[in-house]
């Protein structure tokens, strides 16, 4: 079985197994596990801002980085299928008490203008106050697209212009870095707060980390304690985090190549895929899932009539050759 259901699916190889192992711990919630502080200034670093917090997931790293720009009863904007409108379970509404309000873009980025016309950061006592505005590099659902630093620079001169502030799901930022050549820290120059995750292509187990200036990051740490999300010695985790941004960044540009050669076989356009997620129509998604599994491959429905297959780290190039092969017969 070949399992294309998400890049979530990967196992800690024998090389990040044996830095678990060694990892040097101590009680993180003390502030003491030198894994986790190695970890957090070493992803500070990466993307030029001033502090990190490691999290168990990169949910509770979103929920942590909007709820740091955005209060209760105020309003974060982003795109209709943002993960952290469709897939964290209403989780900002149910713990921050925001709301959101959308715009859509054929590709999951910005659109300026649709974004400019929702802006209402105080319209008076009868609207909701826009507090911040959240964007998502690589778009999840929109096919794991890159926003085009142009149309991101753009928004953040917009938003200094205006005063709000921007929130980056980063979740998969490595892929759009290996993808384009931008380097990270100017995509992460257009955010004030940002979220990553070690858990998807990097292939890491668990982890992702809250990334901002001091202040947000000292207050998500108090956040993320209230939300039950105090580790103790997780140095064991971040420990496959630092393995994998030795050993598994530049390495995605193979699960982009394998992805554009399912596009193919699948009928999508390749141009269209820009790293590894591939999102296409059919009739009856559930019912093509279905009869890809019987082939032999599992690929994930992401909405009636959509179907998502994901490239990651368990995925060799035979693999993928393979699943193209009986992809292309279904
Ligand atoms: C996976 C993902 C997250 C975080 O998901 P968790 O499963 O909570 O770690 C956030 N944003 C995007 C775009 C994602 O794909």
């Amino acid at each position: 079985m070949i399992d294309l259901r998400s890049d979530t699916l990967t196992r800690p190889t024998e090389a990040m197994r044996s830095a678990m192992a060694r990892a040097e711990v101590g009680d993180d919630v003390f502030g003491e596990d030198p894994t986790v502080l190695a970890l957090q200034e070493r992803v500070s670093d990466l993307l030029g801002h001033e502090a990190a917090l490691f999290t168990p997931t990169g949910s509770m790293a979103n929920v942590l980085a909007v709820r740091s720009l955005v209060g209760p009863g105020q309003e974060v904007l982003c795109e209709s299928s943002a993960h952290i409108a469709r897939a964290e379970l209403g989780a900002h509404g149910a713990y921050t008490g925001l709301t959101m309000r959308t715009w859509t873009h054929p590709r999951g980025g910005v659109d300026l203008p649709a974004l400019q016309r929702l802006f209402a950061p105080d319209m008076g006592p009868f609207f909701v106050a826009t507090a911040a505005v959240s964007v998502e590099n690589t778009h999840n659902f929109a096919g794991g697209t890159v926003a085009p630093l142009a149309d991101l620079q753009a928004l953040r001169g917009w938003a200094d212009e205006v005063g709000t502030r921007i929130h980056l799901d980063g979740a998969r930022l490595w892929n759009a870095h290996v993808a384009t050549g931008v380097p990270l820290r100017d995509y992460a120059a257009v955010a004030d707060v940002l979220a990553v995750c070690l858990s998807k292509g990097l292939g890491a187990p668990v982890g992702s980390l809250v990334v901002g200036n001091a202040a947000a990051v000292a207050e998500a740490r108090v956040w993320r304690k209230r939300m039950g999300g105090g580790m103790r010695q997780v140095g064991v985790l971040a420990a496959a985090g630092l393995h994998a941004l030795d050993h598994h960044v530049e390495r995605l540009a193979e699960d982009h190549e394998h992805a554009r050669l399912l596009a193919e076989a699948c009928g999508a356009d390749p141009a269209e895929v820009d790293t590894n997620i591939v999102v296409f129509e059919r009739p009856d998604a559930a019912a093509y899932v279905a009869s890809a599994e019987e082939a032999g491959v599992r690929v994930a429905a992401v909405g009636p009539t959509t179907v998502r297959l994901v490239t990651h780290l368990d995925v060799t190039r035979a693999d993928a050759e393979r699943a193209a092969a009986l992809l292309a017969r279904l």
